[in-house]
């Protein structure tokens, strides 16, 4: 195997371009559990500018991001509605209910990733004394590459303002919804208490999410991630890279989209492969082959045997994810890879 690998399992393998790391060295600097990181603080402040909320915190993960939200907006026995195949649901090790003993209520996600409002409306549970209490419905944008509408989730947040309801945003790529609706970053988070965001999947810093919200939920999330471990010190250092990413990645993610589209285009003309249509495409393909011998986990092997690598998402299919540091070329050749690999016979 000596074909030069492309990675499209994911947009967190990319690297932090020269000029970011040149900002991460020169960034002013102190320790940030004492609130005296000025970068730190600057991040901070253009974050909860930009999602329109009170104040904002930057938190080493994602995952800790959701995690602080909902511990934040949720006590022990509460529950949280939330999609079926959303992250928070199954890919954070059910940290919400394994660490804040909140109860998780999943709804089936559309494949648009849309919850059913009327199935929303029907997880709320009243004061009966059997049933948990409903606090917080979470949704997730993009979900697997599809953006939700600044419209749908202001009738989400409706339902919520009726029943006395937080919403929390998994916006973990919501740069990438902003930029394929054409929809600035407030146009989402209007509709929402608390909002999370990364900073290490396209944008490419090497680390850092932010979540915001009021200053109530924000002092809250403060002290959770100080218990969770993620009271970080010198932390400018990744705050720099972010901001730089604010400045100089956003806009570029419409490259991404171009190939994506790009790559669903070229796969949906090989025979054997479908594609999952997507009425906005971002930055990922979900597509599997039709043939009965190249099941979901068999076609992802023969891909990374060619030096493509992608990630295998259970039923979803196979996910495709462009990113910074891909060429048009590079997806070119993927094209051009499958093809031959789809042309070969089975057992061959
Ligand atoms: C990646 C991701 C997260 C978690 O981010 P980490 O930084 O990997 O912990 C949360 N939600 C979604 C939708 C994601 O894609």
């Amino acid at each position: 195997m000596n074909k030069n690998r492309i990675d499209l399992r994911s947009d967190t393998v990319t690297l932090p371009p020269q000029e970011m790391r040149d900002a991460m060295s020169k960034a002013e600097l102190g320790d940030d559990v004492y609130g005296e990181d000025p970068t730190v603080n600057l991040l901070q402040e253009r974050c909860a500018q930009l999602t329109g909320k009170e104040a904002a915190l930057f938190v080493p993960t994602g995952t800790m991001g959701n995690l602080s939200s909902v511990l934040a907006h949720c006590q022990r026995g509460d529950e949280v509605i939330l999609g079926s195949r959303s992250h928070i649901a199954i890919w954070e090790q059910g940290g919400a209910s394994a660490f804040g003993g909140v109860s998780l209520r999943t709804i089936a996600n559309e494949a648009d990733g849309t919850l059913p409002l009327e199935q929303i409306a029907l997880c709320i549970n009243d004061d009966n004394v059997h049933r948990t209490t409903t606090k917080l419905i979470a949704l997730e944008n993009t979900y697997n590459g599809q953006p939700l509408t600044p419209a749908y989730m202001r009738m989400v947040k409706e339902i919520a303002l009726q029943n006395g309801l937080a919403v929390h945003l998994d916006g973990a790529r919501l740069f990438n919804a902003s930029r394929a609706l054409l929809a600035s970053i407030e146009e989402f988070t209007a509709h929402v208490d608390s909002v999370q965001f990364c900073f290490s999947k396209g944008l490419a810093a090497p680390a850092g999410s932010i979540i915001c919200g009021n200053h109530e939920f924000i002092g809250k999330a403060r002290r959770i991630r100080k218990a969770l471990g993620g009271g970080m010190r010198q932390a400018g250092v990744l705050a720099a890279a972010c901001i730089w990413a604010l400045d100089n990645m956003v806009e570029r993610l419409d490259i991404d989209h171009t190939l994506a589209m790009q790559l669903a285009q070229g796969l949906s003309e090989i025979n054997g492969i479908r594609v999952a249509p997507a009425k906005h495409r971002t930055n990922m393909v979900s597509f599997e082959s039709d043939r009965a011998d190249l099941t979901i986990q068999e076609l992802a092997r023969r891909l990374r045997d060619i030096g493509v690598l992608v990630a295998v998402e259970g039923q979803l299919g196979i996910r495709a994810v462009t990113h910074f540091g891909l060429t048009t070329e590079d997806i070119e050749e993927v094209v051009l890879r499958v093809e031959q690999l789809m042309g070969v016979p089975a057992g061959l």
